[in-house]
């Protein structure tokens, strides 16, 4: 199987043959400008060291500042950082905002550090990059295993650098600490603006139900989705986390769910019959069975590479909605397609989420704050002109949504290059 990086730069390949590029101009665009790569030492609390593998790959900024999330995960290898920052820059270009892409990562479980560890190590990651970022060079926010407690540490760690207030340098800052309204649900409102505006040009009708979806991942984007989606009446059959699933044919009550995970800190089937009239359906979940359930749409707003062409022929859902980025391989998209699934790319379907940050980054840079439903507002605007664009292109082309995706997003970052 090829590598996160090597998927990605295969998707701008494609793109690039349709747009006539050069191949110097698709190196270009398939090369990092910057890796960033060091080790992070922090004193921990037996008073031993240790050390962090991190990195910060800075992708392209022909459209504006560097911009894209820090991961702290135990699996995180620079493929990976590769990989994600090169989607920042599409994305970015996709969304119609002005930035280019970037990303960082730290291998570390963050849950397996004390708060103290934590914030050091945070501290330590803005020491390492400081010279390189900033709120006109590369504008970092939270990403999987980081927030806005570990973007409060490291602005205050660059602010102490620069010596002076520096609020636009991150995003997903808290509210108090010139964070923005609505950034938290921002990728998750994003996500749900898409697939409105997707079904609002395709019929469900021919299952004679309701709509349903069923979502991997139950964390900042899972949680959101989840929750527009059901105001919105969709029924939500099934969801998961690392530590399992929940699947209900009748649909879960989505607050009460979020009210046991805020409890219990898991999706609890032993609470389960506070979460449906239909008791005897709920029932336990695997992550392998929840993305091969029968359902409308499929949601995975978890980790990449998880519909392969292994569970790909198993799949049963008409639409994957990719929340998470890279979450279908390039093997599995060819299958999926051939059997009629149609999937919105990561770059379209979770923009929101950057969307929301640049909305952060221009209040704080005019010291402002606005209303969470101007935010929300402003962001389903980008989100809709950006479906439409992908929609049209997807047309003219007669190609798939992420080909039509990435021709779109290649074509304004080249113009910009040139
Ligand atoms: P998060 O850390 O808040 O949540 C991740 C969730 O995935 C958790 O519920 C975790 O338990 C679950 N998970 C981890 N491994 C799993 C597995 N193997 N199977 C099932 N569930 C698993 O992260 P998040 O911010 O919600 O991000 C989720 C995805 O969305 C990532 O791919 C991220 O890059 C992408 N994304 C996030 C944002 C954002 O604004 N947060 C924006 C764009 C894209």
């Amino acid at each position: 199987m090829s590598t996160f990086f090597e998927q990605t730069q295969t998707l701008v390949k494609r793109a690039a043959d349709v747009l006539g590029l050069s191949a110097e101009m698709l190196t270009r665009l398939n090369t990092p400008d910057r890796v960033l790569e060091f080790e992070l030492s922090v004193r921990m609390d037996d008073g031993t060291e240790k050390k962090f593998p991190a990195w910060r790959v800075q992708h392209n900024n022909a459209l504006g500042p560097y911009k894209g999330g820090i991961r702290f995960h135990q699996d995180s290898n620079l493929d990976e950082v590769k990989a994600l920052a090169s989607l920042m820059t599409w994305k970015t270009s996709l969304m119609g905002i002005p930035y280019g892409g970037a990303k960082g990562a730290v291998v570390v479980d963050p849950r397996s550090l004390s708060a103290r560890e934590l914030e050091e190590l945070s501290r330590s990651y803005v020491r390492a990059v400081a010279q390189y970022i900033g709120p006109d060079k590369d504008v970092p926010a939270p990403d999987v295993g980081t927030n806005a407690q570990i973007m409060e540490w490291m602005v205050d760690e660059y602010e102490k650098i620069v010596g002076k207030p520096s609020p636009a340098a991150f995003t997903g800052k808290p509210i108090e600490k010139g964070g923005s309204h609505g950034r938290e649900e921002a990728t998750g409102f994003g996500g749900y603006v898409i697939i409105k505006e997707y079904m609002a040009r395709k019929t469900f009708a021919d299952t004679g139900e309701n709509i349903t979806a069923a979502i991997q991942g139950f964390g900042n984007v899972g949680q959101n989705i989840a929750s527009f989606l059901y105001r919105h009446g969709l029924k939500i059959i099934a969801v998961s986390d690392s530590k399992g699933g929940l699947c209900e044919p009748e649909g879960i009550n989505i607050p009460r769910l979020l009210e046991i995970k805020e409890k219990t800190g898991i999706i609890d089937r032993n609470k389960c019959y506070a979460l449906s009239a239909h008791q005897m359906l709920c029932r336990d979940c695997s992550n392998a069975s929840l993305l091969v359930i029968k359902t409308d749409i499929l949601i995975p707003a978890a980790l990449e590479n998880q519909i392969t062409e292994i569970n790909a022929p198993d799949v049963k859902a008409k639409v994957i909605l990719e929340m998470a980025n890279g979450p279908v391989t390039p093997e599995a998209e060819g299958l999926l397609l051939g059997k009629g699934v149609e999937i919105i790319p990561d770059i379209l379907a979770n923009g929101g989420g950057v969307v929301g940050s640049y909305f952060e980054w221009m209040q704080s840079r005019a010291n402002d704050y606005w209303p969470k439903d101007r935010v929300l507002q402003a962001i389903e605007e980008k989100m809709k002109v950006a479906f439409r664009d992908v929609a049209n292109t997807k047309g003219t082309h007669g190609v798939s949504w992420r080909e039509a995706a990435y021709i779109r997003a290649l074509g304004r970052v080249v113009q910009a290059m040139k």
